[in-house]
């Protein structure tokens, strides 16, 4: 026999008793997302590796260490996408969509990251997420926090905090920037690797450290907020405003930075995991993005959610979607024909009913014992003498009940008055 072939490292498979949990997260984030007029957008895997240097950043951890990159064969350089934001701006300028108005999309799937695989952290794992393009206050700030928080409450999530903060405009962050340098170089020995490297590319990265050992020394630097522009505190202000009158609960963590170079102003989080793969659902507003990918200067603000660390959250209950209403067996393998006749006829009227037909025969025990092991509630067996009698006989797989025969017309009645569909 031929050796096993593993899964890669930190990337796997969603295996049929998990994926109904994830295509119920699905079709909940699908549905809301709907219901406040955002369109899907689909991107490709693949994208040129400078949509994510110009715009994540060079000095971040994603494209410095984790993006999964390559040279194509005709010399052009590639990568599996680390994000969809960066993706989405460059589908959105490409396809003159900046033109067409104002945008809300949503996007989910697949994205790649080398990093260490450890709980809650992955090399394939799957965001959902919404961008808007177009509009520039903090009313649709407030609009895709009053989502998250509601998408919360219709997957039966709770515990989870809501973080935000302000990173001020570009230009404000300049003078925040030279005072936290300074900062920084004061206490230069205290620096680790990452952090010395980042004094000189990006000194405002190193607030957002994973190091244990930096902890202290960021928790004493100089406040971003004391340097905030104006227009960036009135808008912060009105954001807050707006989510207390919506009944969604918040604190302000000076410290929240993200870890990726194209946010300004409004940047938050839902925490609520363990240690530092505790973030869930991270966003904010990246005015800036669009024009660094070479579209007209347009506001924008998005989020996205990590679904691995979501479903880690999510009541692991038994989902009745996975399980059959009915099984049906035929006595007779050569009346398999009118089992498949009367099957269909059946998901006709009763459009939805999970019937699954049992294929492959066997002697009835065998049959039953199949029909038990699919989670189906009853069994449906047809043989000669139902069929003579245009009847079906149901026998009950989760109750102690007898066997009963009821007309083949009458059957989606007989399963609904008994609690089966
Ligand atoms: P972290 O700080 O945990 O590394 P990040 O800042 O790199 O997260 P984002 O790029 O903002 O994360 O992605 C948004 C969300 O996607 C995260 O909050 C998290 O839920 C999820 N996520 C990011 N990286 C991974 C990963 N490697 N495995 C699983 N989920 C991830
Ligand atoms: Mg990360």
């Amino acid at each position: 026999m031929a050796g096993m072939i593993k899964a890669v490292k930190g990337m796997h498979d969603v295996l049929p008793d998990q994926s109904a949990h994830w295509l119920a997260f699905e079709r909940t984030f699908i549905d809301l997302a709907t219901a406040y007029g955002y369109k899907q957008i689909r991107m490709p895997l693949v994208e040129q590796a400078e949509v994510f240097k110009r715009t994540v950043g060079e000095a971040t951890d994603i494209v410095e260490k984790e993006m999964y990159s390559f040279t194509d064969r005709n010399g052009d350089f590639l990568c599996l996408r680390p994000e969809g934001t960066a993706s989405c701006v460059r589908a959105s300028i490409e396809n003159g969509l900046l033109r067409q108005g104002a945008q809300r999309l949503w996007y989910g799937g697949p994205m790649f990251r080398r990093e260490r695989p450890q709980a809650g952290r992955y090399r394939q794992f799957h965001q959902f997420g919404l961008e808007t393009l177009g509009m520039s206050g903090p009313d649709i700030d407030a609009e895709l926090i009053i989502f998250t928080h509601r998408l919360w409450r219709a997957l039966g999530i709770e515990g989870l905090e809501l973080q935000i903060n302000s990173l001020g405009t570009v230009d404000s962050r300049a003078g925040y920037r030279e005072r936290l340098v300074a900062y920084f170089e004061s206490h230069f020995d205290r620096l680790d690797e990452d952090s010395k490297r980042r004094l000189t590319t990006n000194p405002l990265r190193i607030l957002d450290s994973k190091n244990p050992d930096m902890q202290a020394l960021i928790e004493a630097a100089p406040m971003l907020s004391e340097y905030l522009d104006d227009e960036s505190r009135q808008d912060f202000e009105q954001l807050m405003s707006m989510l207390d009158q919506a009944g969604v609960a918040y604190r302000v963590n000076p410290r929240l930075v993200r870890g990726l170079d194209y946010y300004q102003k409004l940047v938050f989080e839902w925490v609520g995991g363990l240690g530092a793969q505790s973030t869930v659902c991270a966003g904010g507003r990246y005015d800036g993005l669009v024009a660094q990918l070479g579209g007209p200067s347009t506001p924008a603000a998005g989020f996205a959610l990590g679904v691995e660390r979501l479903l880690a959250l999510m009541a692991q209950g038994e989902n009745d979607e996975a399980r059959p209403h009915a099984c049906l067996i035929v006595t007779d393998p050569a009346m398999m024909g009118e089992g498949f006749c009367f099957t269909e006829r059946l998901r006709d009227v009763v459009p939805g009913i999970r019937v699954v037909v049992n294929c492959g025969g066997g002697n009835l025990k065998n049959q039953f014992k199949k029909a038990d092991r699919s989670g189906a509630a009853v069994a449906l067996v047809l043989g000669q003498e139902e069929r003579q009698a245009g009847e079906i006989s149901v026998k009950f797989l989760r109750e102690e009940r007898d066997q009963t025969r009821v007309a083949q017309d009458a059957l989606p009645g007989f399963l609904s008055e008994n609690g089966i569909i």
